[in-house]
């Protein structure tokens, strides 16, 4: 996701100090945590030389907390006392835990409401909150310990499906780990960002996340620097696990079930597998019988999980009404996308490679640690700045070529302004918004960004309507605009990226030349304010001469035309001030004339009113 990325103005700044923030992709089955590290966005290893821990919370009778392989461990000696997966229970309600098709060997609090499950363990209850908050605190210390500092915030990344409560809850167990959370990223848009897709102008792009017990496919489409997220997919009992426990089924028959645990061949089968994505066969004994296995037999063995995988992606592109041809790229994320039969799967079913250069495990994080290290304020790797403020004023195209600032340069972000406009002509049932980046007066120094049209406007004389126009930038630098006919309410609206395209040298320039050009600015401004009004005055007579004829007076009609002649005669060559005289006396000469009118129509108004009302 490009940001506002900008150098600060006013030449290159001091390099600043770093600052420590973090990635942490919050898996249901691994979490990690990534971080900078020199040029390099790299996950950060335990002590062991291990990036990915298992997201599993053990209470020891002790008291202690163990996270990760040694609360693994424990997982089938202890389960009560064991949480695993506790993301999927994040933001739901005990009721809707008890329809996922999904083990859950815990005695819940009963004490809770249900809206609010809680599992009762030896340590007292704990909900999905405080057990993620127990990853989160592991993963917070490496980082601290590795970087050798103190965190200033962490990017945590969330399924592109999850609704607000499960949005909030993983920001609450954040906070409870001691975390300050900068942003919450979806997992597809991450790994997107860590393939560097987001530099990109636009493209379409595919995320196929295959984990441990979860599938999720997104389409995401980049426009002007902003991800979208087209459709998502998914089965959240879909996974790695899948293909272990179809291979195990076939060990079992193959070595005969005796003298086995249920445990011990599935972790078998979890071996084998992971072998079988480096070599073509593997030579193993089980009940101390020889075995081989080779790659073919396992992937015909486990083509159910596949095949459902692969239907589930194209229904996704159905739903994203976009055809596999129209897709620029494809990401693998998630430990089973080592599998060489999901690769060459997702190769055929796209017609072309996907990308796997960044090891599927560590991709989100990869991804997270990028961001953070952007938000945090750090210099990113192309030498731009982050702030987040708006880096030049944002504004509107008026009458006369001229830019309404909206929102000036240097507003904090988020922020939302709106100003009010109205028609120009009489009748006028359209208006054309151009949508303006810079600090100069005239359109034509400044940046368009876009235009849209607000359509609808009920025909009325100029001035009458009402037109407001909202201008809103959220925290990613998303600019919104919008336009609102106050009385019938129609309405029209266009998002754009502020910073895409804009580079640090350009943001420079633009300052420095808004300041060089100060006052001819100024004076380029009156000079075409006074040519609208003239212009309109001019428009307003000669509209009202054919109106009323009747009601000008002898020789009046020769000295407004006179009057007009003279200003349309200084209209392209004249000063402002010559313009504001000559417009100033033509008003003065057709003032009677309006007069005139107004009362012979609120007359007419009037004696309409009074035919009506018999
Ligand atoms: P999650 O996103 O659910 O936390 P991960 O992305 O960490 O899960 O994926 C874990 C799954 O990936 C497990 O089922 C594991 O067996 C599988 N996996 C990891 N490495 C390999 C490999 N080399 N070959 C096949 N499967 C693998
Ligand atoms: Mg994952």
């Amino acid at each position: 996701m490009a940001l506002l990325q900008i150098q600060e103005p006013g030449g290159k700044p001091a390099r600043p100090k770093h600052r420590l923030a973090v990635g942490i992709d919050l898996g249901t089955t691994n979490s990690l945590v990534s971080a900078r590290c020199g040029l390099k966005v790299e996950s950060l290893p335990d002590e062991t030389g291990e990036c990915l821990l298992p997201s599993i919370v053990h209470y020891a009778d002790g008291g202690q907390v163990y996270v990760g392989k040694r609360a693994k461990a424990m997982a089938l000696v202890d389960p009560a006392n064991t949480i695993v997966s506790a993301k999927r229970m994040l933001g739901k309600s005990l009721s809707e835990l008890r329809t996922l098709d999904h083990y859950m060997p815990y005695e819940f609090d009963a004490t809770r409401d249900d809206t609010a499950p809680s599992i009762m363990t030896r340590a007292g209850s704990k909900d999905p909150i405080s057990v993620s908050a127990e990853i989160l605190k592991v993963l917070k210390a490496r980082a601290e310990e590795t970087l050798n500092g103190r965190l200033e915030g962490a990017v945590i990344t969330v399924p592109a499906y999850f609704n607000d409560a499960q949005r909030q809850q993983t920001k609450d167990a954040a906070e409870e780990a001691g975390l300050n959370v900068l942003r919450l990223l979806n997992e597809p848009t991450a790994a997107a960002v860590a393939y560097g897709l987001d530099t990109a102008d636009q493209g379409n792009i595919v995320v196929f996340d295959l984990g441990g017990g979860t599938f999720d496919v997104s389409v995401l489409s980049l426009t002007r620097g902003v991800f979208e997220v087209l459709a998502t997919g998914g089965d959240t009992n879909l996974g790695g696990d899948d293909f272990d426990r179809l291979f195990a089924e076939w060990l079992k028959h193959q070595a005969g079930a005796d003298g086995l645990s249920e445990g011990e061949i599935m972790q078998c089968a979890n071996e084998i597998k992971h072998r079988l994505s480096e070599e073509e066969a593997v030579e193993f004994t089980l009940a101390s019988q020889a075995m081989t296995v080779t790659r073919e037999q396992f992937a015909a063995l486990t083509s159910e999980p596949l095949e459902r995988a692969m239907r589930i992606c194209r229904r996704s592109l159905r739903d994203a009404k976009l055809t596999n041809e129209e897709i620029d790229n494809i990401v693998l994320v998630g430990g089973s996308t080592r599998m060489p039969a999901v690769r060459v799967a997702v190769a055929e079913f796209f017609g072309r490679e996907p990308l796997t250069s960044i090891d599927p495990d560590k991709v989100v994080a990869v991804g997270a640690g990028i961001q953070a290290d952007v938000l945090i304020g750090n210099k990113s790797e192309n030498d731009f700045l982050l702030l987040d403020v708006t880096p030049l004023s944002l504004g509107i195209e008026t009458m006369g070529e001229l830019v309404e600032k909206i929102i000036p340069r240097n507003t904090t972000i988020p922020v939302s302004r709106a100003q009010e406009f109205t028609t120009f002509k009489d009748g006028q049932t359209a208006m054309a918004l151009h949508v303006m980046q810079g600090e100069r007066e005239s359109v034509a120094d400044c940046r368009s960004l876009a235009r849209f049209t607000l359509r609808g406007i009920p025909a009325m004389v100029a001035g009458a309507a009402k037109i407001r126009v909202t201008f809103q930038v959220d925290a990613d630098g998303l600019l919104s605009v919008s336009a609102e006919e106050t009385l019938t309410g129609a309405k029209a609206e266009i998002q754009v990226k502020p910073s895409y395209g804009l580079e640090a040298d350009t943001i420079k320039s633009m300052l420095q030349e808004s300041q060089e050009h100060a006052r001819e600015d100024m004076e380029l401004r009156s000079l075409r304010e006074a040519k609208v009004d003239a212009i309109q005055l001019i428009d307003a007579i000669a509209g009202a001469v054919v109106a009323d004829p009747e009601l000008l007076e002898e020789g009046e009609e020769a000295r407004i035309n006179e009057a007009v002649a003279k200003l349309i005669a200084v209209l392209d060559e004249g000063s402002s001030a010559q313009l504001t005289k000559l417009t100033q006396s033509l008003n003065e000469v057709s003032g009677d004339f309006a007069a005139r009118r107004m009362d012979a129509h609120i007359g007419r108004a009037l004696q309409g009113e009074r035919i009506d009302g018999v």
